[in-house]
């Protein structure tokens, strides 16, 4: 693997973002001055309690929400920049999203699902859509299925659904919100075994929200939230926290974590 030195170009950079919610006549701040910084191919976890600004942080880098100030740069883009249609093929050419309630469409079976965002991007033939599509769909154990509505399949092969379709694109940075909350440890722990792998294989960047320790161990980095600010960043070597409790420049660890997954 190339030695990712603070001369990488991060993938994910965020700076001095705040984010708030407008409730009647109220601001309710959901991230307050978040400092991050992601190199390609790194494994990142944001742990959190419930409301810690995890989901809010989540759509800001899948560009599906916009920050209230600070700096939001993906893939180099800053996306303060960029126009609606521009966010929009940002969001198709480099990002994958792997929503908490999975977000299916129920009319679609999975093999659909899955072609979905390849038919938004109008980029290719039938025949490598069905190419791509079969080979995801083996990949996540469902081959069997591909002609199944979602409320034909368990909650498990529904998240399996919403991974493929997330992956369908070969996105360079993976978004999942949560993505074993709904699911028994078994699966749950399938699933993380499935990312890591694709994390590994084909450097993938991914970024997901947890409060299951056991998700957590699998971290190349663990990202801790509280009250919308970054209360600790630990960077864990396969199991094995190496950094515990490091709070400097967070880009610095980039290459342990890419090195270390
Ligand atoms: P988490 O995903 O860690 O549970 P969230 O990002 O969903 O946290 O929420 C962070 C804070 O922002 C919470 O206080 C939550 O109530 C508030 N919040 C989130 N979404 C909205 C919204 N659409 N409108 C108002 N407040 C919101
Ligand atoms: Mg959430």
């Amino acid at each position: 693997m190339p030695n990712t030195s603070a001369t990488a170009a991060p993938i994910v950079r965020l700076q001095q973002v705040t984010k708030s919610y407008r409730l009647g006549t109220v601001d309710v701040p959901a991230l307050r001055g978040i400092d991050l910084t992601i190199q390609p191919g790194e494994f990142t976890v944001i742990a959190g309690p419930s409301g810690s600004g995890k989901t809010t942080l989540l759509n800001l880098v899948g560009c599906v929400d916009i920050a209230s100030a600070g700096v939001v740069e993906i893939a180099g883009e800053d996306t303060a920049k960029l126009s609606e249609r521009e966010l929009t093929q940002l969001r198709l050419r480099a990002l994958g999203f792997i929503f908490q309630s999975f977000n299916l469409v129920s009319v679609l079976d999975a093999f659909q699902n899955i072609e979905f965002p390849l038919l938004l991007q109008g980029k290719s033939t039938r025949a490598e859509r069905a190419q791509r599509v079969n080979a995801l769909l083996e990949r996540v154990g469902l081959a069997r299925f591909a002609h199944h509505r979602p409320n034909e399949l368990s909650g498990g092969q529904r998240q399996r659904v919403a991974i493929a379709r997330a992956l369908v694109t070969q996105p360079r940075i993976v978004l999942a919100d949560e993505p074993t909350a709904n699911l028994d440890s078994a699966t749950g722990g399938a699933i993380i075994d499935l990312m890591k792998e694709l994390n590994t294989q084909q450097g993938t960047t991914f970024i997901f929200s947890t409060h299951d320790p056991k998700v957590m161990s699998h971290a190349g980095r663990l990202v801790e939230l509280v009250d919308g600010k970054i209360a600790g960043i630990r960077v864990l070597h396969g199991d094995l926290p190496i950094d515990p409790g490091a709070h400097g420049d967070p880009s610095a660890h980039g290459a342990v974590a890419a090195q270390a997954v």
